[in-house]
This record gives structure tokens, C-alpha cells and sequence, in this order.
């Protein structure tokens, strides 16, 4: 199972990232944000409701968003995923955590992509012209990187506290394809941990066994 969460401000380039992640190891990428976005083409009261919170830089509520993510984990997610922009908040960590819980799932990896506000300016500035979002102008960055700094840095601070060994930061600064690499190279190593751990259980279980011929 790879089970992988990427945290970073809004603009950071996580969304690009967990694309490629997904791509190259096979595993679905579960962005709220385009979740979120195709809810918008449904054109009904909860999709008139979600265009203004969204157009205002907001946090559209747990009560909306939980139960989107638990539909999509459990339906389309049985060999893994990679969040995107989940959690956001602590309600949300909990419930995700509760989740994983009952369903016996361990995350493998967390990525934070860092990367400061002037930086993101010129990022979403960019963005703005490519991608045509409502969302990508200074005046609504400046609510999201505040939604972001009040909600969610609290939330990968918690999980860099509690998943240390699992836990990457990473520098949003660098160039894409740089970004991309390093995170190839976390993954790698981690499989490759992942692997050893269950190899050395079945080493140390044939030598219990062996030991135990032994004293016989
Ligand atoms: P993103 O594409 O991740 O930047 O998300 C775009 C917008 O969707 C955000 O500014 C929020 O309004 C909303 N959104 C996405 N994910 C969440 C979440 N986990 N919790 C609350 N709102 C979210």
C-alpha cells in the first residue's frame, strides 16, 4: 500500500507534484481543490454555495468535505492514494485518522512543500494566466495563505511531530523537475525501508524458529 499525504501552502506546486507522483507510481491522486472544482459544473444550491467560498479563498466545511474524501478513499482508493490538499484542518486530521483507523491503513509517506509568500505571489501570478481559477489573484491568495497558516500549518506540524520518520520537507524554491527528483529519491528510500522491515521480520522469525530446533 502507498498511502502519501502532500502538505505545502496554496501555490507551493504540491498539485503538480502529486500528479506526477501518481502517475509514476500508479496510485490515484485525490485533490480536494479539483474535487471541489468539478463539484461546481453540477450547478446546484451546493455547488452555487461551494463557487463563493471557494472565489472567496475560504475553507469549505468539514461537513461537506469528509465525507466527499471517505467516498472517494473507499471507492477509488484500494491500492492506496495521495491526498492533496486533505487534511486542512484538525477536525479534518482527526476524521481521517479515525478513518484510516477503522479500515486498518498506515500512511507510508508526508510531503510538505515549502515555499514562502513572495514566492507564491509570482507562482500564483503565473498560475492565474494558465489555469484560469477564480482563486488566483493577490487579494484571494491572501485569504487562502492566511486559511493556510491559521488551519493547516497547525495540521502538518502535528504530523511532523508524530509521523517524524515518515515526514519529508522539501523546498518549493527549486525548479520542478528538481522538486520532482528529491521526491523520487524519498520514495525510493522509503519502499526500500518499508521492504527491509518486512524482511527482517521473516529473518528474525526463521531464526526464533531455528532457535527453537535448536534447544529441542
Ligand atoms: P486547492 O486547489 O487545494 O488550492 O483548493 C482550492 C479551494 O478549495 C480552497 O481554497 C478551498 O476553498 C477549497 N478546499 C480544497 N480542499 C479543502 C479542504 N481540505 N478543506 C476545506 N476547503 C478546501
Amino acid at each position: 500500500m502507498k498511502n502519501i499525504i502532500f502538505f505545502g501552502p496554496p501555490g507551493a506546486g504540491k498539485g503538480t507534484q502529486a500528479k506526477i507522483l501518481s502517475k509514476r507510481i500508479n496510485v490515484p491522486h485525490l485533490s480536494t481543490g479539483d474535487i471541489l472544482r468539478n463539484k461546481l459544473k453540477e450547478n446546484d444550491d451546493l455547488a452555487l454555495m461551494l463557487k463563493k467560498i471557494i472565489a472567496e479563498g475560504k475553507l469549505v466545511s468539514d461537513e461537506v468535505l469528509n465525507p466527499i474524501v471517505s467516498d472517494k478513499l473507499i471507492n477509488d482508493c484500494k491500492d492506496g492514494f495521495i491526498l492533496d490538499g486533505y487534511p486542512r484542518t484538525l477536525d479534518q486530521s482527526i476524521f481521517l485518522k479515525e478513518f484510516l483507523n477503522k479500515k486498518n491503513i498506515t500512511l507510508s509517506l508526508i510531503i510538505n512543500i515549502e515555499l514562502d509568500f513572495k514566492m507564491l505571489q509570482s507562482r500564483i501570478t503565473k498560475r492565474s494566466i494558465e489555469e484560469n481559477r477564480d482563486d488566483d489573484n493577490m487579494l484571494v491568495l491572501q485569504t487562502r495563505y492566511q486559511e493556510y497558516i491559521k488551519n493547516t500549518k497547525p495540521v502538518s506540524d502535528f504530523y511532523f511531530k508524530n509521523y517524524k520518520d515518515i515526514f519529508y520537507n522539501i523546498n518549493g524554491n527549486e525548479e520542478i523537475d528538481k522538486i520532482t527528483s528529491k521526491i523520487d529519491e524519498i520514495v525510493k528510500k522509503s519502499w526500500i525501508w518499508a521492504n527491509f522491515y518486512i524482511y527482517k521480520l521473516d529473518l528474525s522469525s526463521i531464526f526464533h524458529v531455528f532457535t527453537l530446533i535448536l534447544f529441542w
